[in-house]
Parts: structure tokens; C-alpha cells; sequence
């Protein structure tokens, strides 16, 4: 079988679905793999090393896509990407199904097999291939260095012969993936880290990496819902989380927001009122800006500034650092095709009764496959 990885269109995305590393590895087994050409470039993967790995360079769009069996991609297909796609093919790409019910039916009508990365379940055996992890860790990083960009002070605290300076204060709101990363990031460049999350079992995770675990008294709930994800919490709940992070709002100086609930709107937790009490020249990141935001006054895609704070909203974090992420989400790719090619021939298998294949299945042969049922209770 053909793999095609085309050049992302979507507008400002600079990654690649595939390395020139994995490229080769996939060559190993047994597929032949072509890359539009230009396709890495803006992650700085040259044409010149897919070709040194084996790769075919194929100038046209729609050479590479109609000459392809598999069509590997990061972002969903939209326009004449969508267009592109004929009956038997097999799309690998970000897909989010529940957001995306037209694509879903355009796919299912096309007669495409398409498998999505962000419905890959996340049991232990299938993190190898948890895209979603492997882009949160990234954002967390990232969302601490923009803050950095931003922010008109050291992060460690230092004494100089020009005078001392405190260490900067951050609060890492939602301590999943991408919060536990920031966590870290922000601790190894030397600041004081205090954090929130709804499920209090990241307490000791918080406190492992040297931050501060806020606490909240309220015995009677628990954020943790199905599968270990976070639920809705009662208004009373939220009306108390964010009195807590009103008294914290004065005092630090970067708030991180991360807090999502699977399927639902972002919760907002960050007023107005709290960005005027801070600190003329504090920052505050919301990753969740792409899914509505976390504070009511971030713009999703910009930068802005309100009432001398900075609030970052880029929907494109990941993509900032395309180098990097191309490497990671390449190989949740390899992952995933090296489960399905088990004859190692260059043969994929869509294997219906293998709970991560079932699962991040969303189409195949004419019928729309997702929701997948429920994972049977052992
Ligand atoms: P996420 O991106 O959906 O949410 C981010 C965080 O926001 C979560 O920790 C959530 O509890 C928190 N949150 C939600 N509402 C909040 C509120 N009102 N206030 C404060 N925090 C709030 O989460 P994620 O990073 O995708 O991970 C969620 C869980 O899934 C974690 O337990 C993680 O360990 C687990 N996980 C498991 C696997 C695996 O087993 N393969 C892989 C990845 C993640």
C-alpha cells in the first residue's frame, strides 16, 4: 500500500503528519510512502532528507492524494482536501467527530475508513499512540514559555549586586496533561507553582514536582468522573473554586488555565474583575481558549492586553513548536500503523474487534461508526 502525507492547509499549521525518520520505519514495513512536496518545511524537515529516507517527492496535491491508499494528516481535511478523498481510501488525521457531525457523514458518504487520532481510547496499552497526551505535554511547555515572552521578569528568584529579585508566582489552573507539564516547566525555570484541578488525585503529582496543591473543602464532591475524567461541578463548587482564585489573582504573577471537561464547553473561571486585581505586567495563558476559554476575556487566536495584563489565546500552540510535535504525533502514527500492519507487509488491517482500532474508527465501508459502544465492564 501507498502512504501519502500531504502539506497541512489549514491556515498557520506548520506541522507534518510524518518525519523523514518515520518515513523510513514505515518503509520497514513494507509500505511505499510519498510527501507533497514542501510538506515538512515549515517544521524544518527538508524534501532532500525524505528523500534521503526513501520517500517519493510528488509535486501536486492532487497527484499525492490520488495516488495514495492511506492519507496521513494532523489536521481534519477541510476544502478541496475533503473533496480529494475517494471511496476505499484510509484517512489517519485529527478528526473530532462530535464537532464535526457534516465531515463525519461527507466521510462516511465518500466511503473513506477514517481513524481519529483524538478518539484513540486512552487506556494504558494504546499511550504509545495518545496523540491527545503527546500535544498536551507540548502546550503545557510551550504555554510557560509564551508567558515568559510575555512577562517583564525572571521566573527564578536571584540576588545581585543590582538588587534582589523575587521569584515570579504561577498558578497552573486544571493539572492534566498539559498542567502537569506546564507545572514542570515552570519549576525548572525556578518559580513558585501552586495549582488547582477539580480531581483531587493530582495532589501528590502536583506536590512530586515541588508545587503547591490549593486545596478546597468540600468533602462532599469530587471532580473525578467516567473513566477518570473530569465532570461538570455543581455551581456551588465553582462559585468556591473561583472565590479561590480571586484571593490568588492578586497575588500571583502568570495564571495558566487548562481546564476542559471532555465533550463540554470550557468552564470559565477567570472574570474580569480577577484580571483587574492583578499585577500590572502579569500574563495569563489560556489553553482552553480553543474550546471557549477559561477567562472572559481571552480572544481566541490573539494576544491581547486588559487592564495592564497580558492574556494569551493562541489555538495554535502545538504548531509553535512544529518541529517537535511533528516528531511526537508521527510517532503516535507509527504506533498505531505498526498495530495495524501485523503481517509487517505494507498490508494495513482495520480490525474491528481491537478495542483501540474500534474505538478511534469513525467510518469505514459506507457507515458511520462513532459513537463506538461502551467498553464492556469487566
Ligand atoms: P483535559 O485536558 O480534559 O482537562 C484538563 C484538566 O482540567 C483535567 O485535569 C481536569 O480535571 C481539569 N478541570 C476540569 N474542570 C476543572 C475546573 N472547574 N477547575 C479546575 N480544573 C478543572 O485532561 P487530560 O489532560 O486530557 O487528562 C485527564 C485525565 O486523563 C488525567 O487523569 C490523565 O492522567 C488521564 N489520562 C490517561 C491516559 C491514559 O491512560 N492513556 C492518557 C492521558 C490522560
Amino acid at each position: 500500500m501507498k502512504i501519502g502525507i500531504p502539506k497541512e492547509i489549514h491556515q498557520g499549521e506548520r506541522r507534518v503528519a510524518s518525519t523523514p525518520e518515520v518515513v523510513a520505519k514505515l518503509s520497514k514495513l513494507g509500505f511505499s510512502v510519498a510527501v507533497e512536496a514542501g510538506a515538512g518545511a515549515a517544521a524544518s524537515y527538508t524534501d532532500d532528507a525524505y528523500a534521503a529516507a526513501g520517500c517519493e517527492i510528488v509535486g501536486s496535491a492532487n497527484d499525492l492524494w490520488a495516488q495514495s491508499d492511506v492519507v496521513l494528516k494532523i489536521r481534519a481535511p477541510e476544502g478541496d482536501e475533503v473533496k480529494r478523498l475517494k471511496s476505499g481510501q484510509t484517512l489517519i488525521s485529527f478528526l473530532w467527530p462530535a464537532q464535526n457531525p457534516d465531515l463525519l457523514k461527507n466521510l462516511t458518504d465518500r466511503g473513506i475508513t477514517a481513524i481519529a487520532m483524538d478518539c484513540i481510547p486512552r487506556i494504558s496499552r494504546a499511550q504509545k499512540m495518545d496523540a491527545l497526551s503527546s500535544m498536551s505535554n507540548i502546550s503545557g511547555y510551550r504555554a510557560i514559555v509564551e508567558a515568559a515572552e510575555h512577562f517583564g521578569r525572571f521566573f527564578t528568584g536571584q540576588i545581585t549586586a543590582a538588587g534582589k529579585v523575587q521569584p515570579a508566582k504561577v498558578l497552573v489552573i486544571g493539572a492534566g496533561v498539559a498542567g502537569l507539564a506546564a507545572i514542570g516547566t515552570a519549576r525548572g525555570m525556578g518559580a513558585i507553582v501552586r495549582s488547582f484541578d477539580t480531581r483531587p488525585e493530582v495532589k501528590e503529582q502536583i506536590e512530586s514536582m515541588d508545587a503547591q496543591f490549593l486545596m478546597l473543602d468540600f468533602k462532599d464532591e469530587n471532580g473525578t468522573g467516567e473513566g477518570g475524567y473530569a465532570k461538570v461541578m455543581s455551581d456551588e463548587f465553582i462559585k468556591a473554586e473561583m472565590a479561590l482564585f480571586a484571593e490568588q489573582a492578586a497575588d500571583v504573577d502568570i495564571i495558566v488555565t487548562t481546564a476542559l471537561i471532555p465533550g463540554k464547553p470550557a468552564p470559565r473561571l477567570i472574570t474580569a474583575e480577577m484580571i483587574k486585581s492583578m499585577k500590572a505586567g502579569s500574563v495569563v495563558v489560556d489553553l482552553a481558549a480553543e474550546q471557549g476559554g477559561n477567562c472572559e476575556l481571552t480572544e481566541p487566536g490573539k494576544v491581547v492586553v486588559k487592564h495592564g495584563v497580558s492574556i494569551i489565546g493562541y489555538t495554535d500552540i502545538p504548531s509553535r513548536m512544529a518541529t517537535q510535535s511533528s516528531q511526537l504525533y508521527s510517532n503516535n502514527l507509527y504506533n498505531l500503523i505498526t498495530d495495524m500492519t501485523p503481517g509487517k507487509n505494507g498490508e494495513i488491517l482495520i480490525d474491528m474487534d481491537d478495542e483501540v482500532i474500534r474505538g478511534a474508527t469513525v467510518c469505514t465501508g459506507g457507515k458511520t461508526t462513532w459513537p463506538p459502544p461502551a467498553p464492556k465492564l469487566s
